[in-house]
């Protein structure tokens, strides 16, 4: 097992050209006294989307380290895998997020389910946990039906693990990461204590887990939901895992991962005070809003490098239902408060980034506009060498917008 830091921080960098202006950040970070080690992660479905390979994404981030001589670790995340994905992420990648959400709920062996309540008694009845006030009661009733929606989810991620071990040929290389964020249903703590026991019970070194939090975790906005409910549920989920460390033999690096963290400021406070209590770690995913900066510095270029950017939300309209369907849970977008083609192609340089750059206070800002920016990065793949020479023409613009974003919107709030 590769030992993963204490407090890593997954930045997408969808066309390959950012992974200096976001080193930058993490420079400032480490500048301003702390220390967040980058992890650059794309999924499959953003590779497909764009038509990229993982070994691009490793020889971008390769590069900027080199560039920018960083000499602290950084990782390279094959985000999102499972079995039918994962091949072509073995070689570049040394971060897994193994996710098995899709195997939730399917139905568990009956004589599985007997096996992993024959072996953890502990997990029956009263059930206390240091740092949760009540303690947890769990019914024999309780662990069948949690084993029968998360065994099969736990025996997959298994199944991966062991395949990546076999590819890798070890297991001393890689950090692993098991998600189950993409699903409806939250996880509440208890079961997150069952699924705890299950991964160990399948020999997995797992280092970063990734729930589903009460709330909506949309892409590249804010959170939406019971900042108070969110923030009982992630002490009480800090507190399983310590209990889980302790009781399951897993690595004592073991932390929360929180997916599509980027941009959800209203929980940023909760968080910066749990982990200030508790002396946890965390890892947190961006939702790839990088390219968002990458548009908002070609529309504060104006001119042609504007007119581009206009281009793209045209088209992103007129491609709407194609381009959210493979988002549509993470995205809630209202098409009565999307701006027209016509008004957006007269706007000034001012009123296109006001709509597009996540801050609250300007009166400008248009959630909608900028969720449906979000998911339209294909528009700009499919642009090919016009997008990617805009990006050169107005390198240091865009870097300028990449760098500030991470740092002054994410990296402070929550780190310093
Ligand atoms: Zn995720």
């Amino acid at each position: 097992m590769k030992s993963c830091p204490k407090f890593t921080f997954g930045v997408g960098d969808r066309f390959a050209h950012q992974a200096a202006s976001q080193l930058a950040a993490f420079q400032l970070a480490a500048q301003a006294g702390v220390d967040l080690v980058p992890v650059w992660n794309k999924s499959n479905r953003e590779h497909l989307i764009i038509g990229s390979e993982p070994s691009g994404t490793r020889a971008a981030a390769d590069k900027a380290v080199a560039d920018l001589g960083w000499t602290q670790p950084y990782l390279l995340d094959a985000d999102h895998i499972n079995l039918k994905t994962v091949d072509r992420f073995v070689a570049p990648c040394d971060f897994f997020t193994l996710d098995v959400a899709d195997d939730i709920g399917e139905a568990a062996e009956p004589a599985d389910i007997e096996a992993f309540i024959g072996k953890h008694p502990e997990l029956l009845g009263t059930v206390s946990i240091a740092g949760i006030d009540a303690p947890f009661e769990i019914t024999r009733a309780d662990i069948e039906k949690t084993a029968d929606q998360f065994l099969k989810a736990t025996q997959k991620a298994g199944a991966i693990y062991r395949h990546i071990v076999e590819a890798k040929g070890g297991s001393d290389d890689f950090v692993t990461e098991v998600s189950m964020d993409e699903t409806d249903k939250p996880q509440t703590p208890p079961e997150l204590l069952v699924i705890l026991a299950a991964i160990a019970d399948q020999g997995i070194p797992i280092q970063t887990i990734a729930p589903k939090f009460t709330g909506r975790f949309n892409k590249g906005v804010d959170y939406v939901g019971d900042v108070a409910a969110f923030e009982k549920e992630f002490n009480d989920d800090l507190a399983v895992i310590a209990h889980a460390i302790a009781s399951y033999g897993l690595p004592s690096s073991l932390k929360l991962s929180v997916h599509s963290g980027s941009d959800k400021f209203s929980i940023y406070p909760a968080i910066r005070r749990a982990l200030a209590r508790t002396g946890a770690g965390l890892h947190i995913k961006t939702a790839g809003t990088s390219w968002l900066e990458e548009l908002i510095g070609l529309a504060e270029a104006g001119g042609a490098a504007l007119d581009l950017a206009k281009k793209i939300y045209a088209t992103a309209l007129s491609k709407k239902a194609a381009l959210c369907e493979p988002y549509a849970t993470v995205i809630d977008i209202d098409d009565a408060r999307l701006p027209s083609t016509e008004e957006v192609n007269g706007w000034t340089s001012d009123q296109y980034t006001g709509a597009l750059r996540h801050d609250q206070s300007n009166p400008l800002y248009n959630a909608h506009f900028r969720q449906l920016l979000h998911v339209g990065f294909k528009v700009a793949a499919q642009l090919g060498d016009t997008y990617l020479d805009a990006l050169k023409a107005n390198e240091a613009i865009v870097a300028k917008n990449v760098t500030t974003n991470l740092f002054d919107r994410h990296m402070k709030p929550l780190f310093l």
